[in-house]
């Protein structure tokens, strides 16, 4: 007899009890970030995708299945949502963006200190042309900072 699908999902979750997250321990999509998963018609299908619609049936046109956890290898329903494309696309611009900023402080701060971009890159783990960019950044926002004050 052949496994049920959902038993044989199951299988590859790891459950992270200090977040919650229910962790795919199977194989990964294309570009890494994502768990994948063959169901049983062969194909080969994001594993957070999957779970959602075990439990809610069909991503609704022109949605996204989108982690609420942000942990994009848990699949626990629960941590999932479907919304909308646009909606999505915004959702993670604005997370970019104030990780971006977040960083960008945390550069001008050790630049600050006098450390080298090179020092700066190797402590931030980022590339010296990322840092770069990140202080360039630092510059423009406390510019404008310091003309709204
Ligand atoms: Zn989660
Ligand atoms: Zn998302």
């Amino acid at each position: 007899m052949a496994t049920p699908v959902s038993a044989r999902f199951t299988s590859f979750i790891k459950v992270d009890f200090e977040s919650g997250c229910w962790l795919w321990t199977g194989a990964l999509s294309s570009q890494g970030m994502y768990g994948g998963f063959t169901n049983d018609s062969g194909q080969f299908c994001y594993a957070h995708v999957f779970a959602f619609e075990l439990l809610n049936g069909p991503v609704p046109d022109g949605c996204i299945v989108h982690h609420e956890c942000h942990n994009p290898r848990c699949v626990r329903p629960s941590h999932l949502a479907a919304i909308p494309r646009e909606e999505h696309y915004r959702l993670h611009f604005e997370e970019r963006r104030q990780r971006s900023l977040k960083r960008a402080a945390e550069c001008g701060s050790l630049r600050e200190s006098d450390l080298t971009v090179k020092q700066i890159a190797k402590k931030v783990n980022l590339s010296t042309s990322r840092v770069y960019e990140l202080l360039h950044i630092h510059r423009d926002t406390s510019a404008a900072l310091a003309q709204a004050a």
